[in-house]
């Protein structure tokens, strides 16, 4: 299997103000097909440094790719400085220079006498075409290995790299391919998740699983690499399905979908209407909902109810409920839902009423607390649980509690 590894040039890409997406994208393309990227690095517009990382880099790595440096300004020395960690000249070139003239030409302009620079190129490189930019690119074959110097902007990069590196790169990488798949669950933490979820995948070598917490959900990647597409689709197929088994209802999706999505499709599927009470997260639900296309086929309503009068007089919870249980409370999380269900006219509602921080938390119900509350035909129920994190995790786990209780619950009832 080949090795790669990328280099990200530009000392912009060292402050907090931009980041580096360029290796994002690069390494999904790669790993597509089947190489995998073992390292990368982010370094400035400085000669030695970068000397140093290209040469450590063709070192360790099949396939090094550098991307940023290559503009007609002082400070873009990618051309001179992979050059000399190849140990080979840079050899001009006329023809990318006249070609350079007459863009600048068509531009209404006349080319700058710095941007000649860019029609030096490192001895025996293919010349990449930028149709989209003044700096061509380079590609070095040393041996069984292979540096490809590409420009910063994402827009010239990406075409570039499409165009002509992936199709040098495939070359050497065989038909390798990856599958991947995402399976997504909640109310279950990361170990707990491992542990049911390892017997099954440690008996597929030529899977790649990871298990990583999002801020919601706990989430299995699993990756197939095969030259055989079929192979690698059944292995990743046969794995999630017993995953899927093995974990039950917490599993709400083997194919990446999002909990809104999830939802969304059972209550299509079963031509029913849903509205929510929001308090704590303050119209979060509503919004997750309605993100998802054609959510106005079940999703009539949503109210933010974040006062106790709002409670009182949107929802009809009465004020007795909210003075002996608390606004926190399963009863009023209870009351929230089912006045909404009746005002709302729906088949489902949700409610959700907690305490999302830094304030407002007791020894009985500490910040965190929430308490949700679902309404149906001839159902009226809640759960409380202890959220952990700061008060946008909170308010987002909440979103996704809550979803989640009723995707349960429309689990209990499928028609
Ligand atoms: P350069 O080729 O170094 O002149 O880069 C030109 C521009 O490309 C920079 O100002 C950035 O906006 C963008 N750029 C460079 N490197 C990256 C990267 N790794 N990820 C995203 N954008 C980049
Ligand atoms: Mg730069």
């Amino acid at each position: 299997m080949l090795t790669a590894e990328i280099i990200a040039i530009g000392s912009e890409l060292l402050t907090p103000q931009k980041t580096d997406t360029n290796s994002l994208w690069l390494t999904e393309k790669l790993n597509d097909i089947g190489v995998e990227v073992m390292l990368k690095t982010v370094v400035g517009d400085d000669e030695l440094r970068l000397e140093e990382v290209i040469r450590d880099a063709l070192k360790r790595s099949d396939i090094v790719m550098t991307t940023g440096g290559l503009g007609p300004t002082e400070d873009d020395v990618s051309r001179q400085v992979s050059a000399r960690a190849v140990d080979r000249e840079l050899i001009y070139h006329d023809e990318i220079e006249q070609h350079l003239r007459e863009r600048f030409r068509a531009w209404g302009r006349e080319m700058p006498e710095i941007n000649k620079r860019q029609a030096f190129v490192i001895d025996g490189a293919d010349v990449l075409p930028n149709p989209n930019g003044s700096a061509v690119g380079m590609l070095v074959k040393l041996g069984e290995k292979i540096l490809a110097v590409l420009p910063g902007p994402p827009r010239e990069m990406k075409p570039m790299f499409g165009e002509y590196v992936l199709p040098k790169i495939k070359e050497r990488s065989g038909d390798v391919l990856v599958r991947r798949r995402i399976i997504k669950v909640s109310g279950m933490g990361e170990s707990a998740v491992d542990e049911a979820a390892s017997p099954i995948y440690i008996e597929y070598s030529d899977v790649q699983t990871s298990i990583l917490f999002n801020q919601t959900e706990v989430e299995i990647h699993l990756a197939a690499k095969s030259t055989d597409a079929v192979e690698a689709e059944t292995n990743i197929a046969e794995i999630a399905e017993r995953i899927k088994e093995k974990l039950g209802k917490a599993v709400f999706s083997t194919t990446g979908e999002t909990m809104e999505e999830v939802v969304g499709r059972m209550l299509t599927e079963r031509s029913e209407t849903l509205s929510v009470a929001e308090s704590c997260t303050g119209g979060l639900i509503g919004m997750r909902l309605t993100e998802v296309p054609g959510s106005s086929a079940y999703f009539r309503e949503g109210a933010v109810t974040y006062s106790n009068e709002a409670k009182i007089a949107r929802l009809g919870v009465p004020e007795d409920t909210i003075a002996n249980f608390g606004a926190v409370s399963a009863e009023t999380a209870e009351a929230m839902a089912a006045g909404m269900r009746e005002r709302a006219g729906t088949n489902h509602a949700i409610s959700v009423t907690g305490i999302a921080g830094p304030e407002g938390g007791t020894e009985d119900k500490p910040v965190g607390t929430v308490c949700i509350g679902y309404s149906g035909k001839g159902i009226t129920k809640s759960v409380r649980i202890v959220l952990p994190g700061d008060r946008y995790l909170v308010r987002w786990r909440s979103s996704q509690a809550a979803l989640d209780y009723l995707r349960r619950q429309l689990l209990k009832t499928s028609v």
